[in-house]
């Protein structure tokens, strides 16, 4: 007979480190025997139980070779499961952070924020999907105050399973802009996927974030009937962006600068989140500004460099049409006496909206007076021919021109997708 999940979560309790990597076996941990679309994680559930591993949860019989094999229906559904009975083990608040843009920036910062008064615990880096959420709720530890779950999703339904596995009694939607559109099919239906988060919320009597400047979310909002509104005029979050960026400052109602490392004026609603959630669980302002204060960013993720006479913006972690007219407009208003270069990226995942939203980012560059507009990759080397755009449909080929004519005395901005890994250019700046 299959194993129960009460009596896996007995063991568990015993064993509470998880793996899924025979590469990456911790002694005495559970090992859950995934399968992926090349590989069958049950053939490598002797292997793990050699390397240490405890036990081995496997779902084809025929592994079951050895009696720490654990046999169980579906591995990822047992995976799933056992979090989310792990999860109800607590009675504190789980905040899911949603959204097409800044999760995992506002899930740092506000992991900064929370942990000057609560013992925290949050997603590590982007483990925002159905492997995941359940690998981080297993790795909540029993003192822990507050939970920060990042969910992604790039289809319809992933919202609303990962809110069946983390039960969150607070979320938010950070934005929705044009992500994984491939998946979605359209906006409308990007807008439906990312608001099962509030269907949740409703249905359980929970608390939601809401931006009151952004229209979307605004109309979104409405059907709860004591949301905690943020910007604007409300007084959980009363921040105005002061200055040009980097580093950018903003006030607060108490006309106290707030100063951040983060670059980019898009990471002003990051902030101004951060801020309404820190007041709304009673963080002080003063320890809210000082982790705010106090936070880099890692991974690529907005960073400003300076290397030689140039000054590097690079932001090679992700790309699709929001976040890239983000950048740009950002950029635009960087005030520098440099040379303005930008360096795009080929923006992946947008289904048949690419070619128009690739051509829509060229036309948006050739509007701002940058003095280098270049454009990397095949999706972009498709596009129209438009003056004063340089294209490369290969980075090789980038990099090549670059190294035998170097840029100096310029600010230039690196935006590209993860799958292109625009970062390498650093080496020939
Ligand atoms: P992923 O879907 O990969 O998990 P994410 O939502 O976690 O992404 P971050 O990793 O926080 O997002 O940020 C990725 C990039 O998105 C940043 O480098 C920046 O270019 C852009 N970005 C961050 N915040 C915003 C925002 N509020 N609006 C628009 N773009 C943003
Ligand atoms: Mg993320």
């Amino acid at each position: 007979m299959n194993i129960t999940i009460e009596q896996l979560y007995q063991i568990y309790r015993e064993h509470p480190l998880i793996s899924t990597d025979t590469r990456k076996i911790e002694t005495g941990s559970l090992f859950f025997a995934l399968k992926g679309a090349n590989f069958n994680g049950n053939k490598f559930a002797l292997q793990a139980l050699e390397k240490g591993a405890a036990y081995a949860i496997i779902d084809e019989e025929e592994f079951a070779t050895n009696e720490r094999c654990l046999l169980v229906d579906n591995v990822l559904t047992c995976l799933q499961e056992l979090s989310a009975f792990h999860r109800q083990q607590f009675d504190i608040p789980i905040i899911a952070v949603t959204g097409s843009n800044g999760k995992t920036t506002t899930k740092e910062l506000l992991n900064q924020v929370l942990s000057k008064k609560f013992k925290t615990h949050a997603t590590e880096g982007n483990f925002n999907n159905h492997i995941g959420v359940p690998l981080t709720l297993l790795k909540m530890p029993e003192d822990t105050e507050i939970a920060l779950i990042e969910m992604g999703d790039n289809h319809m339904g992933e919202v609303a399973a990962l809110c069946q596995i983390a039960h969150p009694t607070h979320g938010f939607i950070t934005n929705i802009g044009k992500d994984h559109l491939e998946g979605f099919g359209n906006f409308e239906n990007n807008i439906r996927a990312k608001s099962e988060i509030f269907d949740y919320l409703i249905k359980h009597d929970g608390i939601a974030f809401i931006n009151s400047k952004d229209p979307i979310l605004k109309n979104m909002a409405k059907r709860f009937k004591n949301p905690i509104w943020y910007g604007g005029e409300y007084d959980f979050a009363f921040l105005e962006l002061e200055g040009a960026h980097p580093y950018i400052s903003y006030k607060d109602r108490q006309e106290e600068l707030i100063q951040t490392q983060l670059i980019g004026a898009y990471n002003f609603e990051n902030i101004l989140l951060t801020f309404c959630i820190g007041k709304y669980f009673e963080v002080t302002n003063q320890d809210i500004h000082e982790a705010i204060r106090s936070y880099t960013p890692s991974n690529n993720r907005s960073q400003l460099i300076e290397k030689g006479s140039n000054i590097i913006i690079l932001d090679a972690y992700n790309a699709n049409p929001s976040s890239v007219e983000a950048a740009l407009e950002s950029f635009d208003s960087f005030e520098t006496k440099k040379e303005k270069v930008v360096i795009i990226g080929d923006m992946l995942e947008l289904g048949n909206i690419s070619e128009e939203e690739h051509q829509k980012m060229i036309e948006l560059a050739s509007s701002k007076s940058f003095e280098r507009r270049i454009f990397v990759g095949p999706l972009f080397h498709q596009s129209i021919e438009l003056e004063g755009i340089e294209k490369y449909a290969d980075k090789e080929l980038l990099v090549k021109n670059l190294t035998e004519n170097p840029l100096s005395n310029s600010a230039i901005l690196i935006k590209g997708s993860r799958g292109i890994k625009l970062e390498t250019l650093l080496d020939v700046l």
